[in-house]
């Protein structure tokens, strides 16, 4: 591949840079970035409704499908399946022309919020930047959404506070000049151990996936040495946490526009388009680039690139992943919304050679998802359970990298307040999908332990002939 190796060598690990350096280079960032923001306003979604249907049929599903690729469009839940709830958002100046689509095909619709600007000022005022310290002393809150700089702060101090379990590691700077950070957790064993891989946030809007990604880290870190469970299980797996995918994103998400979803490059060959920037990097892996549900125009937001890998977060999960495929125990991309818990394929509705493993540990870890706040989750192929997508990280991760148990999770909700949700359920989404993961991950360590013994019997013991 490209030279990246988290495993072995440590070449590109965040701490080997000289600290004031890097502490330079943030402040001039921080700085710039907070200058950006101070000069223009965020942008306003008064008026903006969020409309929910459910299609009736197979044809109803097609024609509304058909908009996916109109970027006056906005689709929170995409149509799937006839009978599965679709919910869009559209802003003011294309209402009538949405309705006036909707009503000739004799779809009803409901009204969710006639005024998105609302939920968001909610939200803004629930999280403002700092807000973390309010009524506490120190420390980083896991219940409250976290913008850029201060993620980026709690990673660099839980790997000086923590030396010997943790390596942060730089995986790429992105189109603006971010970077995208890992952080390894590991008790030892010199890179021989099982990994286990956590990403969250390639969708920049979908806030509750890296929250929940950090509070793995924080209940992996304070968990090691005090509770048995979590010590056993990182004394048999390493874990590698990539909290953020898509920095830029989020970062334009907080400063600008909240429902953006792509990075935020400008695309190859679309030079005079400044308008319509961002690629879907989670439409930009090397598997069925181009298939369905991607588009070529750069406006829209499953813009997929004019070629696989061409942006920072494709290739920082390619280059991580290839690095560790050999010793990988299980792949794990977040999401947001619709409480579903997916396995490859993405592209194609064909059953994969694993199916049947993996609808079983599916079911397993929905049920220690919902046996701890009682949240109902489904599960199954991701291109059945929610819609085709093609060029996406889990399919490449299973498809090309060869791991076997490789998987993608929608958290909460169901569609109350989608990518929106309150900051009072960023703790029990993360404890549940805690719960979920580290099922299947202790679920495959038995397995693999049960295996080798099963190995060291048959190769120690003689078989008696018949
Ligand atoms: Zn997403």
């Amino acid at each position: 591949m490209n030279g990246v190796n988290i495993g072995t060598n440590f070449q590109n690990e965040v701490r080997e840079l000289p600290f004031s350096l890097r502490m330079c280079g943030h402040f001039l960032f921080l700085g710039f970035a907070i200058l950006i923001i101070q000069s223009k306003a965020f942008q306003n979604f008064t008026g903006h409704k969020l409309l929910g249907m459910v299609p009736r049929n197979s044809a109803e599903v097609k024609t509304l499908r058909d908009l996916l690729e109109d970027p006056e469009v906005d689709f929170w839940m995409e149509p799937t399946h006839e009978l599965q709830n679709v919910t869009v958002h559209v802003a003011p100046e294309s209402h009538r022309k949405l309705e006036g689509k909707l009503r000739n095909m004799g779809l009803h619709y409901h009204t969710i919020t006639d005024n998105l600007e609302e939920w968001i000022e909610r939200e803004r005022e629930e999280n403002y930047p700092g807000s973390h310290l309010e009524g506490r002393d120190a420390g980083f809150a896991f219940d409250v959404y976290h913008p850029l700089d201060e993620i980026v702060n709690y990673l660099e101090d839980v790997s000086r506070k923590h030396p010997n379990l943790t390596k942060l590691l730089n995986m790429g700077d992105t189109y603006e000049g971010n970077v995208i950070y890992l952080l390894k957790i590991s008790s030892g064993g010199n890179d021989t151990r099982p990994a286990v891989w956590v990403d969250a946030g390639i969708h920049s809007r979908e806030w509750i996936a890296p929250a929940t990604a950090l509070y793995m880290i924080n209940h992996l870190l304070t968990g090691y040495g005090t509770d048995r469970y979590l010590t056993d299980l990182i004394d048999h797996n390493d874990f590698y946490i990539l909290p953020l995918v898509n920095p830029d994103g989020y970062l334009h998400t907080w400063g600008w526009n909240r429902l953006w979803r792509k990075n935020r490059a400008i695309a190859n060959g679309f030079p005079g388009v400044l308008i319509c920037r961002g690629i879907d990097p989670n439409r930009n892996f090397d598997i069925f680039f181009g298939g369905p549900s991607t588009s070529s125009t750069p406006c829209s937001s499953i813009y997929k690139g004019d070629k696989p890998f061409s942006e920072a977060e494709s290739s920082a999960i390619r280059d991580g992943v290839m690095s560790l495929r050999h010793r990988m125990r299980a792949y794990f991309t977040l999401h947001s919304f619709s409480q579903l818990w997916m396995t490859p394929h993405g592209y194609t509705t064909l059953k994969s050679p694993d199916f049947n493993e993996h609808m079983d540990l599916l079911r397993m870890a929905v049920s220690a998802v919902e046996s701890i706040h009682g949240q109902k989750y489904k599960y199954g192929p991701s291109a059945e359970t929610l819609y085709a997508t093609s060029g996406s990280a889990s399919d490449w991760v299973y498809d090309i990298a060869g791991v076997r148990y490789s998987f993608s999770v929608e958290l909460r909700d169901r569609g109350a307040f989608g990518f929106l949700l309150p900051r009072t359920e960023i703790l029990p989404t993360s404890e549940e999908t805690w719960a979920g993961i580290s099922t299947i991950v202790s679920r495959l360590q038995t397995k693999d332990e049960d295996a080798k013994k099963r190995t060291s019997t048959t190769s120690t013991t003689p078989v008696p002939r018949a």
